[in-house]
């Protein structure tokens, strides 16, 4: 059988078109630059959504995943394997958890966690304790439970009947929070800086309010740190910046760097309720997808990586606000650490994928998060240099659309 040859015009012939590529194949990256089946260069801020948090063909992940590849590949959860072990433990280590679920993916590692949540309070307060409160404009994934908690209705439009007892707030609001809660509530769902729906951080004080309003209702308080976790915001999960501890936390983009791998972290007390043979997943856990995520954690929480994001954080969040000045493009750059958001003017409205393909017309990947923000999360390691670089090339970018 001969490879045929691969061209953007074929993703229509044979993809589902429910994504819109841009018009370019990207074949080979390494570190934070990329290169298209043309032999374009690209300086790589999108980090294909916040996931290859070390960049591309990083040596040390390479070496773990080919080493773990000439071991073995896959048990499922019949057998335990020492990777998925290893990397559980490191886990709990690193944070307040003390019981960890393996998944593939942020949604799936979700899935988990409501489900615990509604397990848990099922087991100890009965059917009634099931409710979840979550909130307008947050992302938690695209299975039919994680689309309906949720805040964004277009992506439940047409999938209906959705899961019930799910409730939404507004972000930031707390009052809003107190209007719904109730010795019903089995947990309250929250990013706490929302990703897909804007780069909006959690303000001061919201988290620890959520944080008294589950402990008053014996609600569990997840936190999502699926795009926000593994070295991200400059700690090694946002909760740990915030000083707000999760009872349970989802995990996945950044932790592979780029191999496919989620997470869900509990405590030993909370995690009894999903016993023998109530979840699981046949890839979950796979020590492959650990050995590569076992690196990455290494990694990047190592101090000097994690402060290394500080340093690179204030060099694009000020080379963003000084694009945005220039051109009165943004009215403010947002965000935490390497997961930036330029809110763009009322001039722009609606135009944020207007500089994403500007940019890759000048040599620089970024990513929108929402119609009305250019989002920016490289890897937690780019060269200073590649910053640099890829703020002037963004800077031409701008220049094309708004000059
Ligand atoms: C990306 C994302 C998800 C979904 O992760 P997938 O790996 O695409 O399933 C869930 N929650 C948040 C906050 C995300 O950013």
């Amino acid at each position: 059988m001969t490879t045929p040859a691969i061209t953007r015009a074929m993703f229509d012939d044979v993809m589902v078109p429910n994504y819109a590529p841009g018009k370019i194949i990207p074949v080979r990256g390494q570190g934070s630059r990329v290169w298209d089946q043309e032999g374009k260069e690209y300086v790589d801020l999108a980090g294909g959504i916040a996931v290859t948090s070390l960049g591309h063909a990083h040596p040390g992940l390479l070496g773990a995943l080919t080493s773990q590849a000439e071991k073995i590949w896959h048990l499922s959860n019949v057998m335990t394997n020492e990777p998925a072990i290893h990397l559980a433990r490191t886990l709990c280590d690193l944070t307040f958890a003390e019981r960890v679920f393996f998944a593939n993916s942020g949604g799936e590692a979700n899935e988990a966690a409501f489900k615990l949540a509604r397990r848990h309070a099922w087991t100890h307060f009965g059917p009634e304790k099931h409710e979840i409160i979550a909130f307008r404009n947050s992302f938690h994934g695209r299975t039919l439970f994680t689309v309906s908690v949720g805040g964004q209705p277009k992506y439940l439009e047409g999938f209906e009947p959705a899961p019930q007892g799910i409730h939404h707030a507004d972000f930031n609001d707390l009052a809003s929070v107190e209007k719904l809660i109730s010795d019903k509530t089995c947990a309250i769902v929250v990013e706490p800086i929302q990703g897909e729906g804007g780069i909006m951080p959690a303000a001061p004080g919201f988290l620890e309010g959520l944080r008294e309003l589950c402990d008053k209702h014996n609600a569990l308080l997840v936190f999502d740190e699926v795009q926000t976790g593994v070295g991200r915001t400059g700690h090694f999960y946002a909760y740990q910046k915030y000083g707000v501890t999760p009872d349970i936390l989802s995990t996945a983009k950044s932790l592979g760097g780029g191999f496919p791998v989620g997470a869900m972290l509990t405590t030993a007390k909370i995690a009894e309720s999903l016993g023998v043979g109530t979840h699981g997943s046949t890839y979950g856990g796979n020590p492959l997808a650990c050995a590569v995520a076992q690196r990455v954690v290494d990694i990047v929480s190592q101090p000097d990586v994690l402060k290394g994001v500080e340093a690179r954080s204030t060099r694009l969040r000020q080379g963003m606000e000084a694009i945005g000045e220039k051109y009165g493009v943004f009215d403010q750059v947002r965000g935490a650490g390497l997961l930036l958001g330029g809110v763009l003017s009322e001039k722009w409205q609606g135009k944020a994928k207007d500089f994403l393909n500007a940019g890759l017309d000048e040599g620089v990947m970024v990513l929108i998060a929402g119609p009305n923000v250019v989002r920016l999360a490289p890897s937690l390691i780019i060269p200073e240099s590649d910053i640099e670089e890829a703020m002037v090339r963004f800077e031409r970018a701008v220049a094309k659309v708004a000059g």
